[in-house]
């Protein structure tokens, strides 16, 4: 309800507004922070490349407890150093709300992730700190149940939250990971004033498939885009199969420009 909104972030660089008449925001980085060399060069690579945010996990919801579950707090401590080197703003995802605090000394926005979608208590913890929120569709939520687990963020105090579609579970998971749902841009936009950001990377699962869906994200008025990029894919710790390199995001940034404006 109300007006098209905008959500503004405070950056090293000063606010980043992102929503209603504002330029593409665009996130990129890591699925996860490895090192503090990988994450710093990304950074680098990505600012240069004209996006605004870094993204990187420090604490990782893997599917198996035996995969790798991120660094943790060592990797909030490698982002702050890519946030001194470059002035970007970075996003990481909170997996427990005990992690909240630590989290907001680097975080410019905090992501729940999809699998937290419908974490209740940690959606009122959210909402009553004071950073933006960028809320992930769970895999399986209907636009009703994640516009109500934005709800909980807004009524707990927090106006500021960003909707993230990074596809849903449909019954084709062959050929993509999950089904990229861009029909959302149309339907939020007419049901919420809250700004949306699209996730073509976990939407796809596959590298190749990212930059037209970015293109058409922005085509079909996205706010915003989350990218993941990784200096080598195939030694990625997390999510390489989906992963840019910092070559193919340069690229992919220069074929979004022509679609519309994005700094
Ligand atoms: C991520 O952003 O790396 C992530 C785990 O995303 P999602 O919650 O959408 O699966
Ligand atoms: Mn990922």
């Amino acid at each position: 309800h109300g007006e098209y909104s905008e959500v503004i972030v405070s950056t090293p660089a000063g606010p980043v507004a992102i929503g209603k008449n504002h330029p593409v925001a665009v996130v990129a980085g890591p699925c996860s922070v490895e090192n503090e060399t990988m994450i710093v060069e990304t950074a680098r690579r990505v600012k240069a490349a004209g996006a605004q945010f870094l993204r990187g996990g420090a604490f990782k919801p893997r599917t198996s407890p035996y995969a790798f579950q991120g660094h943790g707090e060592s990797a909030l401590g490698l982002l702050a150093a890519a946030k001194e080197a470059t002035g970007l703003g970075i996003i990481t995802e909170v997996m427990d709300a005990a992690d909240l605090e630590i989290i907001a000394e680097v975080a410019d926005v905090i992501q729940v992730g999809a699998r937290n979608m419908q974490n209740f208590s940690m959606l009122k913890k959210v909402g009553a700190q004071d950073k933006p929120v960028l809320l992930k569709r769970g895999m399986a939520a209907t636009i009703d149940e994640w516009l109500m687990a934005a709800e909980y963020i807004l009524a707990a105090g927090n106006p500021n939250v960003i909707l993230c579609e990074r596809g849903i579970r449909t019954f084709d998971g062959h050929y993509t990971r999950n089904c990229l749902d861009l029909s959302v841009l149309p339907v939020l936009r007419s049901l919420t004033h809250l700004p949306i950001m699209i996730d073509p990377s976990h939407g796809t699962g596959k590298s190749e498939y990212v930059p037209s869906m970015a293109m058409a994200a922005i085509a079909a008025g996205t706010d915003s885009l989350m990218i993941e990029v990784h200096p080598n894919p195939a030694k990625a710790m997390s999510d390489g199969p989906q992963s840019l390199t910092p070559d193919r995001f340069d690229e992919t940034m220069q074929q979004l420009a022509v679609i519309g404006q994005t700094v």
